[in-house]
């Protein structure tokens, strides 16, 4: 289990970002995720002090606190309601509730991790990443950029109207999933993020036209994305996985808006 020699409550954000430089220094979420590794740090920074556990909805975005955890993404009404349930859908397998409960949303995007069910959700979205020193940047150059000592204060998804659906396959009902698909659908364009494969999510965004069908845009959309092999699965088996639940869920999406 990881140590450390201190403990801080930051006071501010900036006392945060300060301590943070050094390198014998860590951001603490949930610790959920930190407290697996086997080492000793000297200082351990507190977020939990600094109202980052909310989530706002005002009329053009949602603005979702680095210290929410992922339960409150889980049962948050607006969220859910806005963007079909996605949300809920794409925590519910992540272990148990009381790990939810603990998880936070900074932790998990901030750690950039292959199989993140919570940035293959987001990535499909108009997904932005408030960082202390690096201001504003969306979700896809951010899971571009190499991790640094920033800290993540908020995400904030914009209400652009894309109607989204989400849906993961998992040899086990918690296990981590061997593929994690969201697609969202805004007029003819239609965008594709596939995370679990098994490497970080990454989004496509394409045109849907008069002639191409469903199967088609799903076909293009797997084909985007190079997919890899783990003791969860094979890279043929999860792109044709990519492929089954692009066209299912974009065969929902298409249901939905008849
Ligand atoms: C057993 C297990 C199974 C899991 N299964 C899944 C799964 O199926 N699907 C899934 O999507 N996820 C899964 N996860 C990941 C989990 O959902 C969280 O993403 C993970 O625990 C990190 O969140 P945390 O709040 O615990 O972060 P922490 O462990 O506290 O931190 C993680 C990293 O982020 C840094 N950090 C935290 N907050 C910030 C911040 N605000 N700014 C800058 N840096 C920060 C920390 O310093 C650390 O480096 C699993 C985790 C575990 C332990």
């Amino acid at each position: 289990m990881i140590r450390f020699k201190n403990y801080v409550k930051a006071g501010s954000l900036e006392e945060a970002y300060t301590l943070n430089q050094k390198k014998s220094s860590a951001i603490g979420g949930g610790m959920m995720w930190m407290k697996m590794q086997k080492r000793m740090r000297m200082t351990l920074v507190d977020l939990v002090g600094l109202g980052l556990d909310g989530i706002e909805e005002t009329e053009e975005e949602f603005s979702i606190g680095a210290m929410c955890s992922l339960r409150q993404l889980e049962i948050h009404e607006g969220l859910n309601e806005y963007f079909g349930g996605i949300f809920k859908e794409c925590t519910r397998s992540i272990v148990g509730i009381q790990f939810r409960n603990g998880a936070t949303v900074g932790g998990s995007v901030f750690g950039r991790f292959g199989f993140s069910d919570i940035i293959t959700c987001l990535l499909a979205l108009d997904t932005y990443v408030e960082l202390y020193q690096g201001g504003l940047v969306s979700l896809e150059e951010f899971c571009r950029m190499k991790q640094d000592r920033d800290i993540l204060v908020r995400i904030r998804i914009k209400k652009d109207g894309r109607q989204a659906a989400y849906g993961s396959q998992r040899i086990a009902k918690t296990d981590f999933p061997q593929i994690a698909c969201c697609v969202a659908k805004k007029g003819d364009q239609v965008y594709v993020s596939i995370g679990a494969r098994p490497g970080l999510a990454e989004v496509v965004a394409l045109k849907k036209t008069e002639d191409s069908g469903l199967e088609e845009l799903a076909k293009k959309a797997s084909d985007s994305f190079r997919y890899g092999t783990n003791m969860r699965g094979s890279a043929d088996y999860r792109k044709h996985l990519a492929e089954v639940y692009t066209r299912r869920l974009l065969a929902g999406l298409h249901k939905e808006e008849k």
